[in-house]
């Protein structure tokens, strides 16, 4: 793998510094990590986010930069901004079972009419444009580990079908944008990311765990736990993400952590790291919930040039520092997954 650091990095630093970035979403998990790369990689950074999953403590710490500007905007209406913008990160979207089970229809919103508004402004603007999409394109997938070459099993009117179609959708107008207008085009499939500034509340497993651990209540394993999934650290998804931008290649690539875990194996990882008493209680399985999930990281090696370095125990263990400091009130705000 090439040096991050060193002549290399500083060159590229050099030629994107003033450069105009917008990202959407960027009060989120996600968005809020890569608004801190960009800044660090020299760029101007535009913030756009409508705050209905996004929290604006993720990215306080930049509002002092003179580098940075924030939008408080619903990119699925119109979106304007002045002045050049070089590039453009879409990633507004909730992404999390609980919140898109909670407002479907802005989700399919977001990925349908706020990418068709994104890719509008980026066709105005000559901007290069990186579309996050998910592994759920491959839905509960029949082909393990998932390849960028596979179609995916999804189903549309379950209670994944309006994340799941969406995000296939916005990979299919940001196609077509490339082949109709020639736009510069990037995506990239994400699979389960974690990190600092995931929401304790939004029932995925790890903050799920994490937070019954802290609260002293059982860790609620979905089904008999033998479901599996692979876990990405934030700061290497960033950086796949970095790579991808920067590189020529406009067909979709898996930014993910071949390190597959049964849920079960995973429930007593957090146990241990916890040092909690409690146990690992079986609740029922939720509606489609894939049994495996895999990237197949070939073509990132390949083009990219990139794999994932921070392994689970070490971004578990400043995952879980980060969870720790939060206040008793954040750690309280408990919401329940429904499971159909
Ligand atoms: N899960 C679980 N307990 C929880 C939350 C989730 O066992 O409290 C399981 C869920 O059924 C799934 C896996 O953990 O099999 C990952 O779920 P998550 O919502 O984090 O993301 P997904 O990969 O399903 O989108």
């Amino acid at each position: 793998m090439k040096p991050q650091v060193g002549v290399e990095a500083q060159q590229k630093r050099n030629n994107m510094k003033g450069k105009r970035v917008l990202i959407t979403g960027a009060a989120g998990f996600l968005g809020s990590h890569l608004c801190d790369r960009f800044i660090r990689e020299g760029f101007r950074v535009v913030a756009m986010d409508n705050l209905i999953t996004g929290d604006l403590k993720n990215i306080e710490h930049l509002f002092k930069l003179e580098q940075f500007e924030f939008y408080h905007h619903d990119v699925s209406k119109f979106i304007y901004v002045s002045g050049d913008i070089d590039y453009i990160l879409h990633f507004a979207s909730p992404a999390s079972p609980i919140d898109y089970l909670k407002i479907p229809i802005q989700t399919l919103k977001v990925s349908s009419l706020g990418t068709h508004n994104v890719l509008g402004f980026a066709k105005v603007k000559k901007a290069r444009v990186l579309v996050a999409s998910t592994s759920e394109v491959y839905g509960d997938p029949h082909v393990h580990p998932q390849t960028e070459d596979y179609w995916g099993n999804v189903n549309p009117v379950g209670p994944r079908g309006c994340y799941d179609e969406a995000k296939r959708f916005m990979e299919a107008i940001t196609m077509a944008y490339n082949s109709a207008h020639g736009l510069e085009t990037r995506i990239v499939r994400i699979f389960n990311t974690y990190g600092p500034r995931m929401r304790l509340n939004d029932g995925r497993v790890l903050p799920a765990f994490i937070g019954q651990a802290l609260r002293g209540e059982d860790l609620t394993m979905f089904g008999d736990g033998s479901q599996t999934r692979s876990f990405c650290y934030v700061d290497d998804l960033v950086e796949g993400i970095y790579r991808l931008l920067m590189s020529d290649y406009h067909l979709p690539v898996n930014i993910g952590n071949p390190d597959e875990i049964t849920i079960k194996e995973f429930g007593e990882e957090i146990l241990k790291l916890t040092g909690a008493n409690q146990k690992l209680i079986s609740l029922p399985l939720p509606k489609d919930d894939p049994k495996q999930r895999r990237p197949d990281i070939t073509l990132a090696k390949k083009i990219l040039n990139w794999e994932p370095k921070v392994n689970r125990a070490e971004g578990l263990k400043i995952t879980y520092a980060y969870f720790k400091s939060l206040n008793k009130e954040e750690l309280n705000k408990v919401e329940h997954r429904s499971f159909n």
